[in-house]
């Protein structure tokens, strides 16, 4: 049997709307936009009671039953699973719901799976690339500075995360010594082309590798020590960071935050099951996959007190909750993040423990999130009118 791989079944699913795949089991489906109703794949209950809700960052096709005995929900291939299955969803296996959708959509899977497929070649440079990386990050992490100690993290934290330093002018030669030449530098953009010269691209800076589920490095982040520097940030790629997760614990809840510091300033404190994602804005489908492999259920956002970490952080939350996470958002005062509360020492470790404790269910935050673009008057009155209402249905049923 094909093992099809994420990336090529979500292509799939994105090739044909759920409402098409309803209609091709005989299903009219009913509405338009974000709630197109159908009939429940598993307990068969009318439009009313099962809903399509394909516009979730138009990533996955989802339906979800709002029928209290039923609450049937998934992905277009879970629908498949429940129809073929006569309702019970485990009597088909995901291959083969892969293969039926395949067919529904005319979507060319065993050709598609080729190109999935890496060529040898492919395969020798990324394993080149991969080694570059990691003898690179052995090479910073064989420096050190004291910067992060002043941001309230441990020389020991800094060790057990394998944090380093680049001085700069000096990781060229040393690669160039051990056979790693120009090209792969430049492809793995350890160094670049400033003028006529390649040089180094990190300079003066903290050096976090980041690691991918395996353990291996996959990316190089350098946080700069110099609060004029033009990038103060400096990934060398800079997508699909879960930096931590390959500690996680999954039956303890997640904690995620933005930065790579706040994820150590956490680790400081004592909290283990953190992961960053390496900004506001950064939480994706790649994130998704790896909860729902991990099979984490509990997670909580501590992103940053700004706009953009409130606005991220419900966004993020929003991608969990449609595969059955409980996600809550706890709120870092205004214009400070996790670190800021470390360097204040005990008074932000106290504040942390009660920001967690007091973080929001998702629904609720989000909820506040919208009030607050409201004028209060426009709340009170809604209210007053809220209350006169139910009073006079009250009366009604009493009379
Ligand atoms: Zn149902």
């Amino acid at each position: 049997m094909s093992y099809y791989p994420r990336e090529l079944v979500d292509e799939l699913m994105n090739s044909i709307p759920l409402e098409d795949v309803a209609r091709h089991y005989g299903d009219n489906p009913k509405g338009r936009g974000k709630n197109i109703g159908i009939h429940c794949p598993c307990c068969d209950r009318d439009q009313s009671h099962c809903h399509t809700n394909n516009a979730s960052y138009g990533k996955a096709f989802l339906f979800q039953c709002k029928s209290p005995q039923c609450e049937a929900k998934g992905s277009t291939i879970d629908y498949i699973r429940y129809k073929e299955g006569n309702g019970v969803k485990e009597a088909i296996r995901f291959q083969d719901a892969v293969k039926k959708l395949a067919e529904i959509a005319h979507f060319p899977l065993e050709q598609k799976l080729e190109a999935y497929r890496p060529n040898a070649e492919k395969q020798a440079a990324y394993t080149k690339q991969q080694k570059a990386l990691q003898v690179a990050a052995k090479f910073y992490s064989e420096h050190s500075h004291p910067y992060l100690n002043s941001r309230g993290i441990s020389s020991e934290t800094q060790k057990n995360n394998k944090i380093g330093f680049a001085p700069g002018n000096c990781l060229k030669a040393y690669m160039n010594k051990l056979d790693f030449d120009d090209s792969i530098l430049e492809e793995v953009g350890l160094i670049h082309r400033v003028g006529n010269n390649l040089v180094d691209r990190f300079q003066n800076r903290v050096i976090f590798p980041v690691f991918d589920t395996q353990g291996k490095v996959i990316d190089l982040y350098g946080r700069s020590i110099n609060p004029n520097d033009r990038l103060p940030h400096l990934y060398l790629r800079g997508q699909n960071i879960a930096y931590g997760f390959e500690k996680l614990d999954p039956k303890k809840p997640v904690l995620w935050v933005e930065s790579l510091v706040n994820k150590l300033s956490l680790e400081e404190m004592g909290y283990s099951n953190v992961v960053a994602v390496g900004g506001a804005t950064k939480f994706s489908n790649y994130h998704v996959n790896l909860t729902r492999d991990s099979g984490s259920k509990e997670h909580l956002f501590l992103y940053d007190g700004d706009s953009g970490g409130r606005k991220g952080a419900l966004e993020a939350g929003e991608q969990l909750v449609p595969i059955g996470c409980a996600v809550k958002i706890g709120r870092v005062p205004d214009e400070l993040d996790v670190n800021d509360l470390l360097c204040q020492g005990d008074i932000g470790t106290k504040q942390i423990t009660s920001i967690l404790a007091q973080a929001q269910p998702f629904n609720e935050a989000k909820a506040f999130a919208l009030l607050e673009e409201i004028d209060p008057n426009i709340i009170y009155k809604f209210l007053a009118q809220k209350k006169t209402l139910e009073r006079k249905q009250q009366l009604a049923q009493t009379r």
